[in-house]
C-alpha cells in the first residue's frame, strides 16, 4: 500500500491557513533547490557563502520576516516559525544565520533602537545586504550573562567599549554587531545596555572559531572590543538591563522550537526512505518489526513536536506567549530532535556516519542547538521554577 507522509498522519495542514501553507512551501522549495544540493560540501569545507546566501534569503523575505516596516515582511510569528522549520530541515546552520539576523540583531534594533538606528540598518538587513550579529556570551559567562565583563565607559559624549564576546554566530562576516555591555547607568540590573556597533569601527575585530564539529555551515566567532570608540547615539535607548537581550533570545528560541522539528523530520524521512530500499536478510529493512517500532516512536515525537510548535505560534500571534512556554518548546523540540537524529543514524547503519546522508550532520548540528539560546538545563530550570515557584538557578 502507499505509505503516508508524516503530515498526513498528524493532519498537520488542517491546523494551518492557506497563506501559511503557501509560505511554508515556498521556503521548502527554496531550501531544497538552492541549499540542499550544496550543504554537505559547505559543511565538510566549513565554508558558507554567507553574503550571497543572505541576499537570496533577503529576496525570499525571511530576514526579519515577523517584523513590521523598514523593509521587513510583517508576517505572523507562525509563518516565521514555519520558515525556520523548513530552513532547519536542510541545516541548522542556515536557520542560525536567519535567526541571528532576524530574531537577535534586527529584532533588538527594531524593538530597542532609535529611529535613526532603525532607518540606518533594518532595510539593508531585511534585504540581506548587511549582516548582523548579536554579542552577549563571553568566554567566562554563558548561562549567566549577568556576570558579563564587557563594559562601556563614557569619554565626553562618546562611549568606549572594551571586552571579549565568544561563540558569536555571523561574527566575522557581520557589518553590524549588537553588543551588550555593563555601563555605570543605574537603570536595570547592573546597568547592562546594548550598543549598535559598525564592525569597521577601529578596535573591533572578530576572529573566526575553527575546528567545530557542529554547525560547520555557520560562521562562529570571537568579538574583540579593544577600546572601540562610539558616539553617544550608538546606545539603543530603550533596552535597560538584561531584559533587552533576554527578550531577543525569546524570539530566537521560538524559531528553534519550530526549527529543530524540521531537522528531526528530515532525519526521519531519510531513515524511512533508506529502510524501504535497504535489503537485509533478503527483505527491506522497513519490513522488520524492530525498524517499524523505531519509526513509529519517532513519528509520534515529530508529530507532537509540530503540534507544540504550532500551538506556540498561535499563542505568540495572540500576543500571549510567556518565556516558560517558549522554554517548553525549545527544550522539547531540540531534545527530541537530537534523540531522533541518533536513532535514525542506527537505521542507516554505516552509511549513516557519512555526509552522503543528512542524518549525522543534523545530529552534530543539534549539539550546538541544545546548548545555545539557553542550554537544556536552563530551560529545565525555567520550567521547574514556573511549576514549583522555586528558583534553582543558583
Ligand atoms: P556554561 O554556561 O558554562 O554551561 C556549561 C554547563 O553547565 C551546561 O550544561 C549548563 O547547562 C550547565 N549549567 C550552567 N549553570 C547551571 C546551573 N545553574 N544549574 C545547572 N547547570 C548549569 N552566544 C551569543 O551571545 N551570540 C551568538 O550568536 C551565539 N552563537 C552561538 C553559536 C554556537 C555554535 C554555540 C555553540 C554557541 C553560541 N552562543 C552564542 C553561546 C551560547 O549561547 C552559550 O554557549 C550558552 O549560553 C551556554 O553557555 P556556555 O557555553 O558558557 O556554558
Amino acid at each position: 500500500s502507499n505509505p503516508q507522509s508524516l503530515t498526513q498522519l498528524f493532519a498537520l495542514d488542517s491546523l494551518l491557513e492557506p497563506e501559511e501553507i503557501a509560505i511554508r512551501d515556498t521556503v521548502r522549495k527554496f531550501s531544497d533547490d538552492r541549499i540542499r544540493p550544496h550543504i554537505a560540501q559547505w559543511f565538510e569545507d566549513a565554508k558558507l557563502p554567507a553574503r550571497d546566501l543572505a541576499k537570496e534569503l533577503g529576496g525570499l523575505g525571511v530576514l526579519g520576516m515577523h517584523l513590521d516596516g523598514y523593509g521587513c515582511a510583517g508576517m505572523s510569528a507562525t509563518a516565521y516559525g514555519l520558515a525556520c522549520l523548513e530552513l532547519e530541515a536542510v541545516d541548522s546552520g542556515i536557520r542560525s544565520l536567519v535567526s541571528v539576523q532576524g530574531s537577535l540583531a534586527m529584532f533588538s534594533i527594531h524593538h530597542w533602537g532609535s529611529e535613526e538606528q532603525k532607518q540606518e540598518w533594518l532595510p539593508r538587513m531585511a534585504a540581506g545586504e548587511a549582516i548582523g550579529c548579536f554579542g552577549l556570551t563571553e568566554p567566562d559567562f554563558g548561562s549567566n550573562p549577568a556576570g558579563m565583563r564587557t563594559n562601556a565607559k563614557r569619554d565626553g559624549d562618546d562611549w568606549i567599549l572594551s571586552g571579549t564576546k565568544m561563540w558569536i554566530t555571523n561574527g566575522s562576516i557581520a557589518d553590524v554587531a549588537v553588543v551588550w555591555a555593563q555601563t555605570d547607568l543605574d537603570e536595570g540590573p547592573k546597568g547592562i545596555r546594548g550598543f549598535v556597533v559598525p564592525t569597521d569601527t577601529p578596535g573591533f575585530s572578530a576572529p573566526e572559531i575553527h575546528a567545530k564539529m557542529s554547525l560547520r555551515a555557520s560562521v562562529t566567532s570571537e568579538l574583540v572590543l579593544d577600546g572601540v570608540r562610539l558616539p553617544s547615539s550608538a546606545m539603543m535607548p530603550l533596552a535597560k538591563g538584561l531584559r533587552g537581550p533576554l527578550t531577543a533570545l525569546g524570539e530566537a528560541r521560538f524559531g528553534i522550537a519550530f526549527g529543530a522539528i524540521g531537522a528531526a523530520r528530515d532525519c526521519l524521512e531519510t531513515a524511512i526512505d533508506y529502510a524501504q530500499s535497504r535489503i537485509v536478510f533478503d527483505k527491506p529493512l522497513a519490513s522488520f518489526q524492530l525498524t517499524q517500532a523505531k519509526i513509529a516512536d519517532m513519528a509520534l515525537e515529530v508529530g507532537k513536536g509540530h503540534l507544540l510548535a504550532y500551538n506556540l505560534g498561535r499563542i505568540k500571534d495572540r500576543g500571549e506567549v510567556t518565556p516558560e512556554q517558549i522554554s517548553t518548546g525549545k527544550l522539547n523540540s531540540v531534545r527530541e530532535a537530537i534523540a531522533i537524529a541518533r536513532e535514525c543514524r542506527t537505521i542507516l547503519g554505516a552509511n549513516g556516519i557519512t555526509l552522503e546522508y543528512p542524518v549525522i550532520r543534523h545530529a552534530n548540528n543539534l549539539e550546538s542547538v541544545l546548548t545555545y539560546e539557553g542550554t537544556s538545563e536552563m530551560h529545565q530550570l525555567t520550567i521547574g521554577k514556573a511549576l514549583t515557584g522555586e528558583a534553582a538557578f543558583r
